[in-house]
């Protein structure tokens, strides 16, 4: 998988399809376990096939090429009978294959932040947060808080995943750089913020604490704030 993305403003396929299709390689697995054992991907969830079924779940999916709409689901909520038929069409339609690969992709990211947002894919999120699979905020004061996934934007390809420290209330750029090939609509910018009002007592026991910075042991006067004395 190739990270194509340098910022937000620049924030161009968040999956590369040619890579990805390099890496396709089911075995005796279905999709959506081979899709989830990929590098990046161990901080989404397992969506529900039954959620992913449910047309009234799927209505108005922002994808960039809804063609192959059909194909992608049936690749992803399927299991070896669609694989196999793709990988049997591979040579001859090469192209429609890592097109109905990428389709499935956005797809899954995008019905991946719907079904997080339901008690059972938040009850999902909220074990990978307990185990800390989404990493701890780099602030001292934070004392190791565990953040949580976040997207400025709930369109696709229109910014990277952050990730939101229910203690500082800050976010931040992914401190594993294999975050940074995600698209924070997987995740959307909704998440955190349920998942808090949700599971808050789960979540942080750190009040916010805030850094008073102090010379001899003394606080500084307001006046002598870093930022007044630069704007002034
Ligand atoms: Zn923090």
């Amino acid at each position: 998988m190739k990270s194509s993305q340098s910022s937000d403003s620049d924030s161009s396929p968040v999956f590369s399809s040619t890579s990805i299709t390099d890496e396709f390689d089911l075995e005796e697995r279905s999709w959506m376990e081979w899709f989830l054992s990929l590098k990046a991907h161990d901080i989404l969830v397992e969506i529900d096939e039954e959620y992913a079924l449910d047309k009234f779940n799927l209505t108005g999916l922002m994808l960039d090429d809804p063609t192959y709409f059909q194909d992608a689901l049936a690749l992803i909520t399927d299991t070896l009978e669609e694989h196999e038929k793709l990988r049997q069409g591979f040579e001859r339609e090469k192209h429609r294959h890592n097109r109905v690969i990428t389709t499935a992709l956005q797809m899954y990211g995008l019905i991946h932040a719907r079904y997080i947002l339901t008690p059972a894919g938040m009850k999902k999120m909220l074990t990978k947060f307990q185990r800390g699979v989404f990493g701890k905020c780099p602030r001292t004061l934070c004392q190791n808080q565990v953040m949580l996934p976040c997207g400025l934007y709930d369109t696709p390809r229109s910014g990277g995943l952050k990730f939101f420290c229910p203690s500082c209330e800050e976010l931040y750029e992914p401190i594993n750089r294999r975050y940074q090939v995600i698209d924070g609509a997987y995740f959307g910018s909704t998440f955190p913020h349920l998942f808090l009002l949700t599971y808050r007592e789960h979540v942080t026991k750190n009040p916010k604490e805030v850094y008073i910075p102090k010379i001899f042991g003394f606080k500084l006067h307001p006046s002598a704030s870093f930022h007044l004395v630069n704007s002034s």
